[in-house]
């Protein structure tokens, strides 16, 4: 699709938005009373809290919820299918690159080998308006190591620059034209000042983030399954299996499916988050546990997140850089900290020519 840039001025910004929720819900950052901001729904354009870094939670519980029902089905003579999910149009504004790219790795995951139509049809009901970091990263941020962030090649339906006065905007998909067109007449045509604006926010991110993560190698070594099981048993055996690194992780898309009978006899069959850090995720009905140790479930999630088979499965490896499994983690197995282990220890476990290769 043709790079189309134009000019938002930020005393649009409120038209524009009433006039899109219209037409949609409005999902954005909004700062709650003691000051924590987080994504939920807004009510009001003027909820929408423009100036947060990054959000501890992220959005993707508006396209893969905690909790939902899947269908309602009745077991009498005829077995009855009657389907529950009917997603509303929304529009996901202010959404940082990280978990913009983590909803693309997420619609992959979620289309192969089986569609999903549940995390399908919300997807293609939502509209993501990326905003572009251009502050200072919080100390955990590296999306720069993961090609998710500060800002997005591709991925966003419209994606926002702040400029000061304005933001620069660019529609980057079909369903963003869509959403532009019956305000296109707020947009300015943007000048080569405004482009070069944005270069020189790109050309200063590099230096600003404080946490690199050197992934090749680890994966390199994770997809050859080199790495001995005392390295995932050392590391797994800090885990609490609390789930927060799962939970708050954009791109884990790990579930359970339940059935619930409700009180007219009817059942329910639901999913909800699940995480691969818990024993009961991968238990089998016979009691047989394939991953039963923590080393091995912590060995499982980084196999998910690194190793090349997955991805090639899901065209990227399963890290956006979003730093929220440093914050989370109380024992140090962020993704980065695992990273810098692996990449330290296996070097007691070479041969002594690659020894001498690595240092
Ligand atoms: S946040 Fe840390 S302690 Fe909790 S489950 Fe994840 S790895 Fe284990
Ligand atoms: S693994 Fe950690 S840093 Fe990477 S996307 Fe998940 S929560 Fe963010």
């Amino acid at each position: 699709m043709k790079k189309d840039y134009s000019i938002l001025k930020k005393s649009d910004v409120p038209a524009f938005f009433a006039s899109l929720a219209n037409e949609m819900q409005l999902i954005g950052p909004k700062q709650l009373f003691a000051g924590d901001v987080t994504f939920d729904v807004i009510q009001s354009h003027k909820d929408i809290y423009w100036d947060y870094g990054h959000v501890v939670y992220p959005p993707k519980r508006f396209l893969l919820p905690h909790f939902e029902d899947m269908f309602r089905y009745t077991c009498d003579e005829q077995i009855k299918i009657e389907p529950t999910c009917n997603p509303q149009p929304q529009a996901i504004v202010a959404i940082r690159s990280c978990d913009v790219a983590a909803i693309r790795f997420q619609e992959n995951f979620f289309s192969y080998p089986i569609v999903d139509p549940y995390y399908k049809e919300r997807l293609n009901n939502t509209v993501l308006f990326n905003l572009v970091c251009n502050t200072p990263p919080k100390e955990e941020c590296f999306c720069i190591c993961c090609d998710s962030g500060p800002w997005l090649e591709s991925g966003f339906d419209v994606q926002l620059t702040d400029l000061g006065d304005r933001f620069l905007y660019e529609v980057g998909s079909d369903k963003g034209e869509k959403a532009t067109e019956p305000r296109a007449y707020m947009l300015l045509p943007a000048t080569p000042a405004d482009i070069e604006a944005r270069r020189q926010i790109e050309l200063q991110a590099d230096s600003r983030f404080q946490t690199v993560s050197y992934l090749a190698k680890a994966i390199n070594f994770i997809s050859a399954d080199e790495v001995p099981a005392k390295i995932w048993e050392d590391l797994g055996s800090t885990c609490f299996r609390c789930g927060a690194c799962t939970n708050l992780c954009p791109v884990c898309t790990c579930f359970t499916v339940d059935d619930r009978e409700e009180p007219d006899g009817t059942f329910t069959r639901c999913r909800s988050w699940d995480s691969c850090q818990y024993a009961g995720f991968t238990r089998e009905a016979s009691g047989h546990n394939p991953r039963p140790t923590f080393g091995s479930r912590v060995a499982r999630r980084f196999y998910h997140k690194t190793s090349y088979q997955y991805i090639i499965r899901d065209g990227r490896h399963g890290c956006v850089g979003c730093g929220r499994c440093i914050t989370a983690c109380l024992t140090k197995l962020g993704l980065p900290d695992v990273v810098k282990r692996i990449r330290r220890e296996m070097h007691e476990f070479l041969p002594p020519k690659e020894k001498a290769a690595e240092v």
